[in-house]
């Protein structure tokens, strides 16, 4: 069944900034709308737009979590895709929402990342008849290129991975390091070793703030457990019947215009290729919520690509708009508020994701029978060496016996060959040991102690069931869940009345002439409001348009710019006389 991406919008409090320079509050936050004044024009009508959610100043992001996060989780762990991304100005509280605060350890200033984990985890302990394998990943996307955040050889290399387009399986990234995990501990370490890989670069907005857009991926293929045949991953059988869902959890790049953030040089090129990508990413939502456009530019930047199964495809995604509430940043507010609303138009279609393809599951499978083969023949092998052994040590007995006889007989005829012969029977009867030193040769021993660790590491990766008998956490779990689903319910709710009210007015039943009268006045009186309020919005986006322009004019600009610089550096320039020296000093 299709489903709509969900879209909250959440409002960080005043920074200090904000407060010393006296700014005024523009936003204002209600159940599920955000409404918005102009601060040029205080007396316009405020422009206003619904959500699924929206979050003020004091919200935390606990409650985001249970709110709208903790049902999508759980349906990754029941087989289904999930993608949470984070969107806006940057210091609007994307990081702040995805990760939580980096400098405490308190697990209330954990973000959305960290409290996934936990859930993940829980949930996978109490499992009753489901193992699970779990896998992580952590990219970056930085100036159009892709780089491992988990790899141990990446801090220092730039190296970009390439993208494989996998029939029936989707984009992937097949040079990625992927980390099994065990616990929510291992996830936070993998979080926290790929944050320190992480390239950051200061600007005016926010100095901490990163430049580049982070994926962090949690797979988890399942299977099931019967009491009959719990999952052997060592049996020549191949294992029925996985499942898989993957969590994708987003924190990409500032929003903001280049132009804002006092940006220039290496500087300006980062902020025109992130906003490359995130104008890819716009151009997406707006053709998939176009019913004329037929054409949905995935390919246009790698971050659509990656994203391509969230926006239209087979994934539960919730996006998070932050913004500020400061007069200052009215226009990127608005622009965040504009994005995020076309974004909530965009359908998917999740469905359960059974035997997928490249299941890691069957991967380990394959292996550890591998290993159990090769563990077999180098045992063969090493039977076959202790038996030539035995049958090379009965050989030299027999030996030693026809010398013994020969020594007695020759001991009576010549005492001084006999004597020779003895020293040469001598060495016969005490055979040097090189054969047993050659019995088990210690290649053969540390293959066989790889191979059995490696087995062994492969089966406890499959992970389920460990607290299951904790039934007050079973019941915390159960509880969460429903509260939850309520929520959920609520919010359908809540956005289904407001239609069905519109509905009510179209289809009225009125008492009398005059009543009629008042209602259709009053709904003219609307209609002509909306539509004032559309034809400023036209207006609103054709100036946004203008701005658009302006940014890519100067993205061209730059470009000439730079090309001009190699084409002289490199004496490739055909100068015309006057404009250029003739001969070109190349450093
Ligand atoms: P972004 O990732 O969007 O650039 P950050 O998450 O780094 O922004 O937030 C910028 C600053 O604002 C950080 O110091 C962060 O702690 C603070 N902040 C953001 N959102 C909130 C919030 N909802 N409540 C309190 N502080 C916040
Ligand atoms: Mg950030």
């Amino acid at each position: 069944m299709g489903e709509n991406v969900k879209v909250i919008v959440r409002c960080r409090p005043m920074n200090r900034k904000e407060i010393d320079k006296k700014s005024d509050s523009i936003v204002e936050i209600g159940d599920y709308a955000v409404s918005v004044v102009n601060p040029l024009a205080r007396s316009a009508p405020r422009k206003s737009f619904t959500f699924d959610s929206v979050y003020n100043g004091l919200s935390k992001t606990e409650t985001i979590y249970n709110d709208m996060c903790y049902s999508l989780v759980e349906s990754t762990l029941e087989g289904y895709n999930g993608t949470i991304f984070a969107y806006g100005q940057t210091g609007c509280g994307k990081t702040h929402t995805m990760q939580g605060e980096g400098y405490s350890d308190a697990a209330e200033n954990n973000g959305i990342i960290q409290r996934c984990f936990d859930h993940i985890f829980e949930t996978i302990s109490i499992a009753t008849s489901v193992r699970y394998l779990a896998l992580v990943s952590y990219l970056e996307i930085y100036n159009e290129n892709i780089r491992d955040l988990l790899s141990a050889n990446e801090p220092n290399s730039f190296k970009n991975h390439p993208l494989k387009d996998v029939p029936g399986v989707g984009v992937t990234v097949p040079t990625l390091t992927t980390q099994a995990v065990m616990n929510a501990m291992d996830c936070y370490n993998w979080l926290s070793v790929g944050n320190k890989n992480r390239i950051t670069g200061a600007t005016l907005m926010n100095e901490k703030s990163s430049r580049s857009h982070t994926i962090f991926t949690i797979s988890l293929e399942q299977i099931q457990e019967s009491a009959a045949a719990p999952p052997n991953l060592s049996s020549d059988q191949t294992i029925g019947n996985i499942r898989r869902g993957k969590l994708n959890l987003v924190d990409l790049a500032g929003s903001e215009r280049q132009s804002k953030t006092g940006a220039f040089g290496d500087r300006l090129k980062e902020a025109t290729k992130i906003n490359l990508s995130l104008s890819a990413l716009g151009n997406v939502i707006s053709a998939l919520v176009d019913s004329k456009t037929k054409h949905v530019p995935y390919r246009d930047s790698k971050l659509t690509r990656l994203l391509q199964d969230s926006l239209g495809g087979n994934t539960k995604t919730l996006m998070v708009a932050c913004i500020s509430p400061a007069d200052s940043n009215y226009d990127e507010t608005l622009s965040t508020l504009r994005y995020a609303c076309r974004a909530k138009n965009i359908s998917n279609v999740p469905t359960i994701n059974e035997d997928p393809k490249d299941a890691q599951l069957r991967q380990y499978q394959e292996e550890i029978l591998n290993l159990k083969r090769m563990l077999d023949e180098s045992q063969q092998h090493e039977s076959a060496v202790h038996y030539k052994f035995v049958e090379d040590n009965n050989k030299e007995r027999e030996r030693e016996l026809w010398l013994e006889e020969a020594k007695s007989q020759m001991r009576q005829q010549m005492i001084a060959e006999m004597r020779n012969l003895k020293e040469t029977t001598a060495e016969a009867a005490n055979p040097k040991t090189e054969h047993s030193e050659q019995a088990v040769p210690q290649e053969q021993e540390d293959f066989q102690l790889h191979a059995r660790k490696r087995i062994d590491l492969i089966k406890h990766s499959l992970i389920g069931g460990e607290r299951v008998d904790d039934l007050q956490l079973r019941e915390r779990h159960r509880m969460r869940k429903l509260e939850a689903k309520r929520h959920l319910s609520a919010i359908a709710r809540a956005l289904g009345r407001v239609e069905s009210e519109d509905r009510d007015l179209l289809q009225g039943h009125y008492a009398s002439i005059q009543q009629e009268i008042n209602i259709k006045n009053e709904r003219i009186k609307k209609c002509s409001q909306k539509i004032k309020m559309l034809e400023r919005e036209v207006a609103d986006l054709n100036s946004e348009f203008q701005l658009d322009r302006e940014d890519y004019l100067d993205e061209i600009r730059y470009l000439g710019i730079q090309n001009k610089y190699w084409r002289i550096r490199f004496g490739m320039m055909i100068s015309k006389p006057g404009n250029y020296p003739k001969t070109l000093k190349i450093t």
